[in-house]
């Protein structure tokens, strides 16, 4: 069966954007999903540790018949692959990929929380989902992501990045 995922990919070290697109041309493989629409691209300011470069981020939509512990297992790899080193958390990443929403999963184990925690408070996650469907609604709460309004202050977005880049690549 066919499942609906927007991830998140996010990096902020080495060639950014080529490590994004490296990222989605091994996610985008017959045997595991398509990827089937992609948000534009995004400047942001690192979350968490200050002291680092601006992250690029986006959120694409993947269709996969993965199941979601298998469907983590496929993107850290895919991590490792585009180069990802071992750092302490909210440190600078090459890339990151995270599940933000399965379906309208909800689902805890020790590895894997769907939808991602951080899903409702960053709005360079908020922003470019509600690009790809400004009618999602969160699972767990209800709450539609249209109508959050993050606090100043916590605003990470800088600019929008016109990404043709992407589109001129399928
Ligand atoms: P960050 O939380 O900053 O993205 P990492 O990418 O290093 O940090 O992820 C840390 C761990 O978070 C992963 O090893 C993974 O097991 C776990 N994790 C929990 N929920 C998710 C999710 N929805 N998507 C991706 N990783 C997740
Ligand atoms: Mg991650």
């Amino acid at each position: 069966m066919k499942h609906t995922v927007y991830i998140g990919a996010g990096s902020n070290t080495g060639d950014r954007l080529g490590n994004i697109r490296k990222a989605l041309n091994l996610l985008d493989n017959p045997g595991d999903g398509k990827i089937t629409a992609l948000s534009s691209l995004y400047e942001t300011l690192p979350f968490g540790y200050k002291e680092q470069e601006n992250f690029y981020n986006l959120v694409f939509l993947y269709e996969t018949s993965l199941e979601p512990e298998a469907l983590l297992h496929l993107i850290k790899k895919i991590e490792k692959e585009t180069g990802r080193k071992e750092r302490e958390r909210w440190h600078e990443r090459e890339i990151d990929l995270d599940i933000l929403l399965y379906d309208s999963l909800v689902y805890k184990s020790p590895l894997l929380t769907i939808p991602h925690p951080g899903l409702i408070n960053r709005d360079f996650v908020i922003l470019p989902l509600l690009e790809l469907n400004n009618n999602i609604a969160h699972p767990e709460s209800g709450i539609k992501l249209n109508s959050i309004v993050i606090p100043e202050p916590d605003r990470c977005v800088i600019r929008k990045i016109n990404q043709e880049f992407f589109k001129n690549e399928q």
